[in-house]
C-alpha cells in the first residue's frame, strides 16, 4: 500500500508541533485525515452577520468584530457581569454576559469574536450573546488577513475545546487547509460513473465544500457525500454479515406438512390480519428455501408478532425439528411459554421453559429433552444460550429483542444449532459425527416499531418483515395529558374504573443508572396508594428487584383479577396481557421516550372495553408538545417517526444499543433515508458481486474499511 499523505501525523502538520498534537489527541485528532474529517460545526451565512450598527433592540442577531474593551462590573445585587465593547467597520455594541465574570479569561481586548444572542435595551443597545467564539486571537492578525482573504461569504466555525480554541483551530486550518485539501483526494472509494447518478461531489471536491463552502447548499452538499459514505460503510457490513450468516453455507431446507399449522389455523378463534398472512407468506418462503433465513420481525404492540412466532415454530417442528424462544427477561419468558402453551393446547406438544431460577433437577430434565428430542418447543431467557444447553435438532431460533440484546447474542442461539462441539460427549446425539447440521433459521422480534432507516441501521444484516395492522375490533385507547397538580382528579378517574371492577396500572419510571432512588420512588409510592389513596383497594407492587417468584406472583394475582391496581416500573412495558386492565396511569411521562410510552400504552386496551392512557407530565411547553404527539395518534411506527426526529439518534442508539457509539456523524437518520437506501443498494451489489472484497476495482473499498471501520468490523466479527 503506498505511503498516504494524510497518515502523517498532525504533529507534523504546520503550526502544530508536539504540544498541541497531544491536545489533538483528546480531539480524537492524530492525523491529517482526523483533522480533515474535523469539519465545521456551524455555518453562518455572512449575510446572516450583520453589521453591528445595525443591530436593533428586540432582534436575535450575530454579529462579528473585535473587542474594544472588556471587564467585570459588579452589580448591587452581587451578580457580576462580564461586558465586552464589539466594534466593526459599522460602530460598537455592548455584549453583556450576566452571572459569567470568569469569561474575563477567555475574551481578551483585540480579540475578534462571533456572538449570538438577543438585542436587548439597558443603557442603550445590548447583545446578550447565548453563544460565543473567540475567532482569533489579538496580535494574530497577519493569519487573520489570510483566513479572510481565503473565506468565502459563509462563515465556519470548527468544533472546539478550552485547550483546542476556535481561534487556534482556525490557524491551523488556514496553514494547512489547501495541502490537506489537495491530498483528499485519497480518501476516494468510488468512482465518477457510482457519485454522478446519485448526484454526490468527488470526495476531495465534497471536503472542499464543508471547509470553504461558498453557499450554505454547497455545506449540505458536502455533508451528504460523507453522511453517504458512512450509510455505505455501514450497510457495507451488515452486507458481508448477512452473506456470512445466508449465503456462504446452506441453511435448512424446512417440509411444510401442515400437520401442526393447519390444526393451530383451525383453532383460532379469529382470522388472521392481512399483514399477518403476508409476513408469514414472507417466511414460509424462506424456511422452505435451502438459504438460511435471517430475519427481523417488527411490528406494533398488539399486532399479533407472537402467534406469527408460533406458526413459523410450529413449521420447524412439523419438519421434525426444534424450534426456541428467547426473551430477555424470566417474567417475559414465563409469559410467552405461558400463552404458547395455551394456544397449542389442542396440538398437545409439550412446550419447556428454561430459565435461571430452575431448580437443578428440573434443568438437568429440560436440558435431556432438549439434547434427545423430546422437547420441541422451548422458551426461555438467555439461560438458552448457556454452555451446557444441546439441542438434538434446533431448526428454528426466535429471539424476541425487545432492544435488550446485543448484536452477539442476538446471533448466539441460532450459533447453538450445530449442537454441542466436538468431543464434549453429547454429539452423539447429533448423528453419525459427519457434517455439522446446518444453523437454524433465526427470527428477531422487536416490540418497539422504529423508523425504517434506523431499523436499516440497526439491523440491515437482517431481512425486514412488517407488521403493520392492527387486529380489527380494538378501541383505541384515549390518551390524556395531565399536570401534576391535577393527580386528584386523575386518582378519581381511576377509582371509577376499579369501582367498576376493571383494573389499572400506575407506572413510575426506572433509569438504570438512578436504579435505586426510582425504586424507592415506586416503593414509597405504593405505600402512599395503598394506605393513603385506595385503601379499600388491592394493590400489587412490580418493580425488577423482586425475584423471578416474586414476580410471577404478583402478575398472577393481577392476572386472576386478585390485585386491583398494580404499582410498576417499567417491567410491565413488555409482553403483559391482562385484557380487564382499562386503565394506565404513567408518572414523570416526561422523562420517557415516546415509543417506550407507546409500549406502555400497550398494556391496556387489550380487551373490548374503552381504556385510557393518563400521562402526569411536569414540564413546559416543549415536554408537553412531545408527548402530545402520543395523545395525536396510535400508530406506533408514526410514533416512532416522530421520535427520532425529536430526539435525535443518538438517544435512540444510546437507550437501543446500550450507549454503542452509532459512528454515525453525518448522517441524520431522521432526514436521509433516501441516501441510506441508495448505500444499502450499492453495498448489497458489491457484496454480491465480490463478498470477499478481492476484485480490483473493490481495493479501495476494501481498505477504507479495514483502516476505519475496525471497531465495527470487530463487533460483527466480519473480515
Ligand atoms: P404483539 O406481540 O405483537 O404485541 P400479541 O401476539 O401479543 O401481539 O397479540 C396480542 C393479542 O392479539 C393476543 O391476545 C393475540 O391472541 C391476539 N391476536 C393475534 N392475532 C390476532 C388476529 N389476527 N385477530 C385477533 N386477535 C389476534
Ligand atoms: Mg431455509
Amino acid at each position: 500500500m503506498g505511503y498516504a499523505h494524510l497518515d502523517r501525523p498532525v504533529q507534523f502538520l504546520k503550526g502544530v508541533g508536539p504540544k498541541r498534537a497531544d491536545i489533538f489527541k483528546k480531539l480524537t485528532i492524530g492525523t491529517a485525515r482526523d483533522l480533515l474529517y474535523h469539519v465545521p460545526r456551524r455555518y453562518d451565512d455572512a449575510s446572516t452577520i450583520l453589521p453591528v450598527a445595525r443591530l436593533e433592540v428586540g432582534m436575535d442577531a450575530t454579529a462579528l468584530g473585535r473587542v474594544r474593551s472588556r471587564g467585570v462590573i459588579p452589580t448591587r445585587s452581587r451578580l457580576r457581569i462580564f461586558q465586552a465593547v464589539l466594534e466593526d467597520e459599522s460602530g460598537m455594541i455592548t455584549c453583556a454576559w450576566p452571572g459569567q465574570p470568569w469569561l474575563e479569561r477567555k475574551i481578551r481586548e483585540g480579540d475578534r469574536i462571533l456572538v449570538t444572542g438577543p438585542v436587548k435595551f439597558f443603557h442603550g443597545r445590548q447583545l446578550h450573546p447565548r453563544e460565543f467564539t473567540v475567532v482569533s486571537r489579538a496580535g494574530k492578525e497577519e493569519e487573520e488577513e489570510k483566513a479572510r482573504g481565503s473565506a468565502g461569504a459563509i462563515f465556519t466555525t470548527y468544533p472546539s475545546t478550552d485547550e483546542i480554541p476556535q481561534w487556534v483551530l482556525r490557524r491551523v486550518f488556514e496553514e494547512n487547509l489547501d495541502w490537506l485539501l489537495e491530498h483528499a483526494g485519497e480518501e476516494e472509494v468510488f468512482p465518477a460513473e457510482v457519485l454522478d447518478p446519485l448526484g454526490l461531489p468527488g470526495i476531495a471536491e465534497a471536503f472542499r465544500r464543508l471547509h470553504r463552502p461558498e453557499t450554505l447548499q454547497a455545506a449540505e452538499e458536502g455533508r451528504r457525500r460523507l453522511a453517504f459514505d458512512e450509510l455505505f460503510f455501514l450497510q457495507l457490513i451488515h452486507a458481508l454479515v448477512r452473506w456470512r450468516e445466508t449465503e456462504r453455507e446452506p441453511g435448512i431446507r424446512f417440509q411444510r406438512t401442515n400437520a401442526l399449522i393447519r390444526p393451530l389455523h383451525e383453532s383460532l378463534p379469529f382470522r388472521l390480519t392481512g399483514a399477518q398472512v403476508r409476513v408469514l407468506q414472507e417466511i414460509y418462503e424462506d424456511m422452505t428455501s435451502p438459504r438460511r433465513m435471517t430475519r427481523f420481525l417488527q411490528g406494533d404492540v398488539g399486532a399479533g408478532k407472537t402467534l406469527v412466532a408460533l406458526f413459523a415454530m410450529l413449521l420447524a417442528v412439523e419438519s421434525g425439528h426444534q424450534a426456541a424462544l428467547m426473551a430477555p427477561t424470566e417474567l417475559l419468558a414465563e409469559q410467552h411459554a405461558l400463552k404458547i402453551r395455551s394456544m397449542v393446547e389442542e396440538l398437545e406438544l409439550p412446550v419447556a421453559l428454561l430459565t435461571g431460577s430452575l431448580d437443578a433437577r428440573a434443568r438437568a430434565e429440560t436440558l435431556e429433552g432438549l439434547r434427545e428430542g423430546r422437547i420441541p418447543l422451548v422458551v426461555g431467557t438467555h439461560a438458552l444460550i448457556q454452555e451446557g444447553v444441546v439441542f438434538r435438532q434446533l431448526g428454528l431460533a426466535v429471539v424476541d429483542e425487545q432492544h435488550r440484546f446485543g448484536v452477539r447474542q442476538r446471533m448466539a442461539l441460532g450459533d447453538r444449532a450445530s449442537g454441542a462441539p466436538a468431543g464434549k460427549g453429547a454429539d452423539g446425539a447429533r448423528g453419525k459425527g459427519s457434517d455439522p447440521l446446518p444453523r437454524p433459521d433465526v427470527l428477531v422480534m422487536s416490540a418497539t416499531p422504529i423508523p425504517r432507516s434506523l431499523a436499516l441501521t440497526l439491523y440491515g444484516d437482517l431481512d425486514l418483515s412488517l407488521l403493520d395492522e392492527l387486529p380489527p375490533g380494538r378501541t383505541p385507547v384515549t390518551t390524556l395529558l395531565r399536570r401534576p397538580e391535577q393527580r386528584d382528579e386523575v386518582y378519581a378517574g381511576l377509582e371509577k374504573e376499579l369501582a367498576a371492577g376493571r383494573q389499572g396500572y400506575i407506572v413510575y419510571p426506572l433509569v438504570e443508572e438512578s436504579e435505586k432512588s426510582d425504586l424507592r420512588a415506586a416503593t414509597q409510592e405504593h405505600a402512599r396508594l395503598s394506605q393513603e389513596v385506595f385503601p379499600h383497594r388491592r394493590v400489587g407492587l412490580l418493580h425488577g428487584k423482586l425475584s423471578g417468584e416474586e414476580k410471577e406472583g404478583v402478575m398472577k394475582a393481577f392476572r386472576e383479577g386478585e390485585l386491583d391496581l398494580l404499582v410498576a416500573t417499567t417491567v410491565v412495558e413488555v409482553g403483559i396481557d391482562v385484557s380487564n386492565a382499562t386503565v394506565m396511569v404513567i408518572e414523570h411521562a416526561e422523562r420517557f421516550g415516546l415509543s417506550q410510552l407507546h409500549q406502555l400504552r400497550g398494556r391496556v386496551g387489550r380487551g373490548a372495553e374503552r381504556s385510557w392512557c393518563i400521562l402526569v407530565a411536569e414540564g413546559g411547553d416543549v415536554a408537553r408538545e412531545r408527548l402530545q404527539v402520543l395523545a395525536g395518534t396510535t400508530d406506533g411506527f408514526e410514533i416512532a417517526r416522530q421520535d427520532l426526529r425529536l430526539r435525535g439518534q443518538g438517544d435512540l442508539f444510546g437507550a437501543q444499543q446500550h450507549g454503542r457509539d452509532p459512528l454515525l456523524r453525518f448522517a441524520d437518520l431522521s432526514r436521509d433515508e433516501a441516501l441510506l437506501l441508495e448505500a444499502r443498494t450499492l453495498a448489497r451489489k458489491v457484496v454480491e458481486s465480490d463478498p470477499e472484497l478481492e476484485a480490483p476495482a473493490h481495493e479501495a473499498i476494501r481498505r477504507h474499511l479495514e483502516l476505519r471501520h475496525r471497531e465495527r468490523l470487530e463487533m460483527w466479527k466480519v473480515g
